[in-house]
């Protein structure tokens, strides 16, 4: 078990490697750390949360909206990162802040309608599945336009940037070379939008425990780390809900 020295030694590690490796690329924006809590009690968040942690991450529904629930007196940025079937999108429309994995114009419709009586938008990512891994959700990215295009006329739902989970066994080259793919489909992204929409197109979430600094050269805005910070997760997650 990790006492919370632990945790607070393995916050601000992380937080110093993310500033290090934006000075060393010159990044000049800021890099956002979303903690994915799955598999960790809502306890260990809030503990986090003391650190001064603000944005988490879940993947399963259920247990996300659990959390959500017990930590609502806290001011977290709860967003979702898991796979979502439509039959669960209402959960996400009412609870969460972000959906960063939207590959769909039939859920986002559904997610737009669900999220009105919340009143404010939805943010949402699209999901690439940028090295076309059969086993990963994601879109391709030539159907990323025409897939824009239609979200940003939903009111209820803005459109951030994209979000992507490369193929991790690949060599750093080759990692990199997916990085950098996303930063370019980012780039264009917002060249192509900027006249139909005043929301910027600010996020290109990328990069997890083991490849979050090669992630933050290319231009990663967020990074989604779990392990580094939690450490190993208590029990497996479930594949699917
Ligand atoms: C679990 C998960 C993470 C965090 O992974 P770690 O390797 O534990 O940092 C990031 N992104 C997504 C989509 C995940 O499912």
């Amino acid at each position: 078990m990790l006492n919370s020295e632990t945790l607070a030694q393995r916050y601000n590690a992380a937080s110093t490697a993310n500033e290090q490796a934006r000075i060393q690329h010159q990044i000049n924006h800021q890099v956002s750390l979303l903690a994915v809590s799955k598999g960790h009690p809502a306890d260990r968040i809030k503990e986090l949360y003391e650190l001064g942690a603000r944005q988490f991450g879940e993947n399963y529904v259920q247990e996300g909206v659990e959390k959500v629930k017990a930590l609502a007196d806290l001011d977290i940025e709860w967003h979702f990162i898991g796979h979502l079937q439509s039959n669960k999108s209402q959960l996400i429309a009412e609870h969460f802040d972000w959906l960063q994995t939207l590959t769909s114009i039939k859920l986002a419709r559904r997610l737009n309608k669900q999220r009105e009586k919340v009143g404010k938008p939805l943010n949402v990512c699209i999901q690439i599945n940028i090295d076309q891994e059969e086993t990963k959700s994601g879109i391709h990215p030539n159907d990323l336009l025409p897939l824009a295009n239609q979200i940003i006329d939903l009111p209820y739902l803005r459109l951030r940037g994209l979000m992507a989970i490369p193929n991790p066994s690949s060599e750093e080259s080759t990692l990199t070379e997916s990085f950098k793919a996303m930063q370019q489909l980012q780039r264009q992204l917002s060249e192509q939008l900027q006249e139909q929409t005043t929301a910027p197109i600010d996020t290109l979430s990328m990069g997890m425990s083991k490849d979050y600094e090669l992630a933050i050269s290319c231009g990663a805005t967020m990074i989604r780390i779990g392990t580094a910070l939690f450490g190993p997760r208590a029990r497996p997650a479930p594949n699917n809900e």
